[in-house]
């Protein structure tokens, strides 16, 4: 059996070699501030759980004002040095890549730490959350020396250049789903582009942000250009978020949340706020796409990975009345040989929700389901060793489209399945919803698939597929889905200013 420095082979690794792994990891508990570990100035932890166990696993530094003071006024002070800010984009790119091989030589390690704080079966975590967190560092640092500038078409004797400059201090604001991921998606774009950047990981999931930080700065990065303020939303979250000195926020969550973030912004510096906020994702069916069994295949996954807690899940199936009670009845089948277990058996594929706040919230609806609709399959909490923080993959028919199981991000493992009779119908369905992130659509009917993804309101739609997403491709949302997008060359405009600068070179 092997502790984490004996676990030499991850992907040949058994259930009990991660089970002692577990036992022998040590956690990082201290906020990361100008490139060193510190306690909260005020001495306060916070007890951080894992949905296995009943015991925290750490206690994590509690930050508030004053830590986020510290940690901005470093980050401020490092940009202005040009330390990071004014370094050649080449140089850079060699400080990323080098962070990017160091998360994968610790990729065992951040698999663990995501796995116990929010309970993800550790395969996910190894073979797709960490490899891309290394896969994006590389790919804005590979990406930072080969964006050009632009030189605007102006009179003879002007020249008028359009340049992108870094920001300055940059937020970031993450969720607990995808904790490595979620901070990759901001810190890699926002530090190739050459900001300073104070990282506030979820309450839930703080550990591997810090375990991130302490490789950033053995990469080379310099002290205070990388900081992690760990804590709660109401103190350290609001208190980035009205700080007078950061320049952008760029925040995943809930879209509660992400309404804060623009109040907070309105109320101190009108910082630029980019949200990344919840969803209600419709995957729309027609008749005409005659393989059910490819189509339950990827609804099975676009619902029930990593436990439904995924802002673009597949959550309601829109499904043309003709095939609904067959491609139902495939889904269920998937759902039924999908079982709860353990997260850190290699085997697992379906894993526990993140606490019991998030698992009383999940079953609350499943409650609503019973009395709105029609319980296909699941419905049930499941209690597994010390934890009883697992929920079965649950179907329900029947669901009308202003139906609470209909319009509510549910954020688990529960499919709300609408008929339509009509493309009108199934249009009306699909876009009844305050959010806008993400939209499938199945059809061999070529006409349908442009005519369509251009009706459906949301900012990624994926035709005969689900949840296509790519490091080249922006990913964001429409209405109460956020503002701006995560991910491409795009992703970099977010934390660049674009200033003109104008030179009269001729009377
Ligand atoms: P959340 O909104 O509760 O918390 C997100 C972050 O905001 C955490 O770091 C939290 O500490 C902080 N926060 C909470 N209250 C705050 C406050 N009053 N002031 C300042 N900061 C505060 O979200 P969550 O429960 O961690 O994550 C689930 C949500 O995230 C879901 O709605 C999901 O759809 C969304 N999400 C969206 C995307 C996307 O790309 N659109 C990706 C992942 C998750």
């Amino acid at each position: 059996m092997a502790t984490l420095a004996t676990l030499q082979n991850p992907d040949t690794s058994t259930a009990d070699d991660w089970r002692t792994a577990a036992d022998s990891l040590t956690f990082r508990q201290r906020a990361f501030i100008n490139g060193d570990f510190k306690d909260a100035e005020s001495g306060k932890t916070f007890s951080c759980f894992s949905p296995l166990r009943k015991s925290p696993l750490a206690d994590v530094a509690e930050c508030d004002e004053q830590d986020v003071n510290s940690a901005v006024a470093a980050a401020r002070k490092a940009f202005d040095s040009g330390a990071w800010s004014r370094t050649d984009p080449a140089d850079r790119k060699r400080v990323l890549f080098r962070l990017s091989d160091l998360i994968e030589e610790h990729r065992a390690e951040f698999a663990l730490l995501d796995t116990l704080d929010m309970g993800k079966p550790i395969s996910d975590s190894l073979t797709a959350d960490v490899p891309e967190a290394v896969s994006l560092f590389r790919w804005y640092g590979e990406a930072i020396d080969k964006v050009y500038e632009e030189i605007a078409p102006v009179a003879p004797g002007n020249l008028a250049m359009i340049k992108r400059p870094p920001l300055g201090v940059v937020a970031a604001v993450v969720p607990w789903n995808y904790p490595l991921d979620m901070a990759t998606w901001k810190v890699a774009p926002a530090l190739a582009a050459g900001n300073s950047v104070v990282l506030k990981p979820a309450e839930q999931s703080p550990l591997s942000a810090l375990l991130l930080a302490e490789l950033a700065v053995a990469a080379g990065l310099p002290d205070g250009v990388f900081n992690v303020v760990t804590g709660f939303g109401e103190s350290a979250g609001a208190a980035l978020g009205r700080h007078p000195d950061i320049d952008c926020l760029g925040f995943t969550g809930s879209t509660e949340v992400g309404k804060f973030f623009l109040r907070y912004a309105g109320e101190s510096n009108m910082k630029r706020v980019w949200l990344e906020c919840g969803g209600k994702s419709p995957n729309v069916v027609f008749a005409d796409y005659d393989n059910l069994d490819t189509v339950a295949e990827k609804a099975a996954l676009g619902i029930f990975f990593n436990q439904g807690q995924v802002c673009s899940a597949n959550s309601r199936l829109v499904v043309e009345r003709s095939i609904k009670d067959a491609l139902v009845e495939k889904i269920a089948e998937r759902a039924r040989a999908l079982r709860p277990a353990d997260p850190l058996d290699p085997e697992t594929r379906l894993g526990a929700l993140v606490n019991q706040e998030q698992t009383d919230r999940v079953m609350s609806y499943i409650k609503i389901g019973r009395e709105e609709a029609k319980l296909v399959v699941g419905g049930e909490r499941i209690t597994l060793g010390e934890s009883d923080c697992y929920v079965e993959p649950t179907i329900f028919d029947g669901v009308a489209s202003n139906d609470r199981l209909a319009q509510e991000e549910i954020f688990g493992p529960v499919l709300s399945v609408i008929a339509f009779d009509s493309e009108e119908e199934a249009v009306t369905i699909a876009n009844n919803s305050p959010y806008g992130l993400a939209a499938s659509l199945w059809t061999r009917d070529l006409s349908r698939a442009h005519r369509l993804s251009e009706r459906l309101i949301a900012g990624s739609v994926s035709v005969n597929t689900v949840d296509a997403i790519s490091f080249t491709t922006p990913f964001g949302g429409l209405k109460q889905s956020g503002i701006g997008s995560d991910l491409s060359l795009h992703g970099l405009e977010k934390y660049t200013s674009m200033k003109t600068v104008w030179i009269k070179y001729e009377d």
